[in-house]
């Protein structure tokens, strides 16, 4: 598997005339070569010259965690008094186009950026990003077990008060399942009630929920290396008119959205299959984000379905369908699922219940 991303990999770089490519922390790496760096001020880097083997520059104590694969990378490990960049820039030796990896640190960037002077540096998501993109039948799968996982969680939610209890308490809550029903880490847990809802991403804090309140709950986080991202609204009793309507609206424009997320659509399609039955209802201008993001090992990464993006979805391609209406100073809703595009059409692999669930 490593060794296929590999040719792939380099195959790419021949394309995009890039001569080395540099992997440091990020999801790259571990996409890669299953190994996954430590942010650290000591750097750790795999060179992957255009032809040649490729080299896993790492510091020495962190070596023993390096699972080897020596058909697809070799270890050079350095000691505390050794200068990493320096044998980074000795592997890279004579290459003029250098694509680095995104996450990165500036410092050892510029540090690469003085010892290699003749070098372009690119981002290695130009390389990277496609080929991520486009999951196989392995990763597939493991999105789907996460996907099932924070269903279990946005299920359970649906017989638990929510009255009475603070954002941070439902944020506590929403972590601790995520950990029980098997993820290894929790990336986020966003606890909007009434008027915070109208705010993305809004930060849980102190507020109590009471009768009436629209919440917004959208968690992920990791696992088995895959990402799991979801929303669900809880209205704590009967919802007004007002708040069923526009999720009849939002629920459309989701399920329009998803059935339009077919191979060969162009990301910007997919966003605009939502924004239409948005803006035909009158709420255009209160859906203040794109539709969705690509997700995998990382919980965005591409494609990005945003007006512009004319990139046609292939197949294997994971990404969120979440679009969102926020009515500032009242309340906000979201929905959000993983789908994924396969041979038969887009598949949902979030099966949670859809409708507002009415909650103590
Ligand atoms: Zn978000
Ligand atoms: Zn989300
Ligand atoms: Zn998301």
């Amino acid at each position: 598997m490593h060794l296929d991303r590999l040719r792939r990999t380099r195959e790419r770089m021949g394309e995009l005339s890039v001569d080395a490519l540099l992997l440091s922390v990020g999801a790259d790496l571990p996409w890669l070569t299953g190994y996954e760096a430590m942010p650290l001020e000591r750097l750790t880097m795999l060179v992957v010259p255009g032809e040649g083997e490729a080299t896993l520059v790492v510091p020495r104590l962190e070596a023993p965690r390096v699972v080897e694969r020596p058909e697809v990378f070799s270890v050079r490990p350095w000691d505390e008094t050794e200068d990493p960049v320096a044998l980074v820039a000795g592997l890279v030796g004579p290459a003029e186009r250098v694509a680095v990896g995104d996450r990165t640190w500036a410092r050892f960037v510029l540090a690469l950026q003085d010892a290699l002077p003749r070098a372009r540096f690119r981002s290695a998501a130009d390389v990277t990003g496609p080929l991520r993109a486009r999951k196989d039948e392995a990763e597939v799968a493991a999105l789907r077990r996460a996907a099932r996982a924070v269903d279990e969680v946005a299920v359970a939610m649906r017989s638990r008060p929510f009255a009475g209890r603070t954002e941070l308490a439902v944020q506590r809550e929403l972590a601790d399942r995520m950990r029980e029903v098997g993820h290894r880490r929790v990336n986020f847990a966003i606890v909007g009630s009434g008027p915070n809802g109208a705010s993305p991403h809004h930060e849980p804090g102190d507020r109590l929920i009471g009768p009436g309140d629209v919440v917004v709950c959208d968690f992920g986080g990791v696992v088995d290396a895959y990402c799991s991202d979801i929303t669900r609204v809880y209205v704590v009793g009967e919802p007004s008119a007002e708040v069923r309507d526009t999720w009849a609206v939002l629920a459309e424009a989701q399920e329009r959205a998803v059935r339009a997320a077919t191979v060969g659509t162009p990301c910007e399609d997919v966003d605009a299959a939502a924004r239409r039955v948005i803006t035909k209802a009158g709420l255009g201008d209160r859906f203040v984000h794109r539709t969705g993001h690509g997700i995998g090992l990382e919980e965005h990464e591409e494609p990005y379905l945003v007006a512009g993006n004319r990139l046609p979805l292939a197949l294997g391609h994971a990404f969120s369908i979440e679009p969102g209406i926020y009515l500032p100073g009242r309340f906000g809703l979201r929905l959000e699922d993983i789908v994924v595009a396969t041979v038969d059409g887009p598949e949902r692999l979030n099966g949670a219940p859809r409708d507002l669930a009415v909650v103590a």
